[in-house]
């Protein structure tokens, strides 16, 4: 695709003047992370991502990081109750006005839910799937490093930080996430099946979800999503390859 053709406010080709929350769904190492850091920056989008909310929480031994602390380094999901008051703050705030990207929200039904009751049909819901297999999923995982200051996600095997042991764009000392070891990711991934997959048959059922292939290089993925958007609904159960 043509990257002047794809509009930089994603709601105005197709005249719906409703704000957009963009849901970015799939299993941990799907490359959410990552697609939304790109879109955010592109359609000046905040990025909400839980997983970072809750990692800083962690960091910083707040009563919210010392409730959700056990959950994150079992693999586990941390309770709705406090996911959602989570979001619920984040997305009230100025810089959602036009538009936002979830990752890593909603992970359960009644996560969706929640949001469905908190936007109260304000915000037109865009769900995107990122589709990668488990055991591709593995191989990425036991690689990643990320960023804990600016949240840039690399790969040692396939995009290495040109920084080194650092982060090619603050310069911070990149880390391995202590639940991306074997043992939990394998718990992580159970939890995605049973908790987080049937939100794919939930948001279609409500015409609202697409899906891209994962498996492909970064920037063929950000072009499908980029074409999604620009279309600004999907189709019934549509793909992109
Ligand atoms: P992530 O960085 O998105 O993989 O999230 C890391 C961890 O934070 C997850 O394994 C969960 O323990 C917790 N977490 C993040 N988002 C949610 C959510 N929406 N619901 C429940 N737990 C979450």
């Amino acid at each position: 695709m043509n990257r002047s053709s794809v509009s930089r406010n994603p709601q105005s080709n197709n005249g719906d003047l409703r704000k957009m929350a963009i849901v970015l769904l799939g299993p941990p190492g799907a490359g959410k992370g990552t697609q939304a850091r790109k879109l955010g920056a592109r359609y000046n989008f905040p990025r909400i991502s839980t997983g970072d909310i809750l990692r800083e929480a962690v960091k910083n031994e707040t009563v919210l990081g010392k409730k959700a602390r056990r959950y994150m380094e079992a693999g586990d999901l941390v309770p709705d109750v406090l996911v959602d008051a989570i979001v619920k703050a984040r997305v009230a705030r100025k810089d959602c006005a036009s538009g936002f990207i979830l990752d890593g929200y909603p992970r359960t039904i009644h996560q969706a839910e929640f949001l469905e009751r908190i936007l109260s049909g304000k915000h037109k819901i865009l769900a995107i799937g990122i589709r990668v297999r488990n055991d591709v999923l593995l191989d990425r995982l036991a690689g990643r490093w990320t960023c804990p200051k600016c949240a840039k996600i690399f790969n040692a095997d396939s995009r290495p930080s040109s920084g080194g042991s650092s982060c090619d764009e603050c310069d911070s000392p990149l880390v391995h996430r202590k639940d991306d070891s074997a043992s939990i990711v394998e718990e992580r991934l159970l939890v995605y099946h049973k908790e987080t997959e049937p939100l794919i048959q939930y948001y279609q059922s409500r015409g609202c979800y697409a899906e891209v292939d994962g498996e492909r290089p970064v920037d063929k993925i950000y072009r499908s999503l980029t074409g999604l958007l620009r279309a600004g609904k999907p189709n019934r159960h549509s793909t992109v390859a």
